[in-house]
């Protein structure tokens, strides 16, 4: 984390912000009407189309997302789905819904945004979010939408990064939206305090390499556009680490030991460039094993 003039550890949450209301957004044009908006918090994936635009999470800044919007088609804003509560994926809500998408989600994410939430491991304390901000559509299985001529095959993890977290496939288009159970290339952020866990990620990175093929394109929470190798490559370094680090704490290794141990050193360069490094990443598996 970085440190603030003052002092104290700037939280993740601050920083993520900042660097949203100055970012520029990158837009991917992918198979059939379906592309995704880059650099506004988590990856927006957006369906065009007669009925409206349905996007997959809702990004951080307005002006830019709003304007990226408008370049893609002139269609307006229907649908919104939110893949779980995180601020990086639903702070956008409120002004998505004031144009006029309805938002739907797990029904964990309007409980975790209906009420105070701490994030001890960011720092950070979410106030309850605005009611306009608040799904309306609530989801508690697997659920398939037809819209635009496409078939959305909606699908709920379980407890994995969230105990909110869903997964949007583009049937016909063979796209799947895996949200932050998958970070390309990054050390994944665990949130322990609405029911994320190590063995949940692992459980849904397994889940999503059975669910794509070779051709598959598939789109993470965060990081670049990505295939089934991509996926492969995650699920294996979730493994190999947890594997290390529940060998430092069966050996009794304290956290800090577990960390001055550096059990994430041959990955670091790879996966530990982003909001999480790997001291970051040790104590994030450490609580789950
Ligand atoms: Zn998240």
């Amino acid at each position: 984390m970085k440190t603030t003039a003052a002092g104290a550890r700037e939280s993740p949450v601050i920083t993520i912000r900042n660097a949203a209301a100055a970012a520029k957004i990158t837009v991917h044009k992918l198979r059939g009407n379906v592309s995704v908006l880059e650099g506004s918090g988590g990856n927006i994936t957006v369906l065009t189309g007669r009925d409206g635009k349905l996007l997959v999470d809702a990004g951080i800044s307005r002006p830019q997302v709003e304007h990226a919007l408008a370049r893609l088609s002139d269609d307006p804003v229907k649908h919104l789905i939110n893949s779980h509560w995180h601020f990086d994926h639903t702070d956008g809500n409120e002004w998505l819904h004031s144009i006029g998408a309805e938002i739907t989600a797990h029904e964990n994410t309007r409980k975790h945004l209906s009420v105070t939430t701490r994030i001890e491991d960011w720092n950070f304390t979410f106030p309850p979010a605005p009611a306009g901000a608040l799904p309306a559509k609530l989801i508690t299985a697997d659920e398939t939408l037809h819209l635009n001529g496409t078939t959305l095959a909606l699908k709920c993890y379980g407890p994995s990064h969230t105990d909110s977290d869903i997964s949007v496939e583009f049937t016909e288009a063979n796209i799947i939206d895996v949200a932050d159970t998958f970070w390309n290339g990054h050390y994944p952020f665990i949130d322990y305090s609405t029911g994320g866990s190590i063995d949940g990620m692992i459980r849904a990175a397994k889940a999503n390499v059975a669910n794509a093929n070779d051709e598959t394109i598939v789109i993470p929470g965060h990081g670049p556009i990505a295939n089934k190798s991509h996926l492969i490559d995650f699920r294996d370094m979730l493994l190999a680490i947890r594997e290390k680090v529940a060998n430092l704490k069966k050996k009794g290794k304290s956290l800090d030991e577990a960390v001055a141990a550096k059990p994430t050193a041959d990955y670091d360069a790879k996966w530990g460039g982003f909001v999480i490094d790997g001291s970051f990443f040790t104590r994030l598996v450490y609580a789950g094993v």
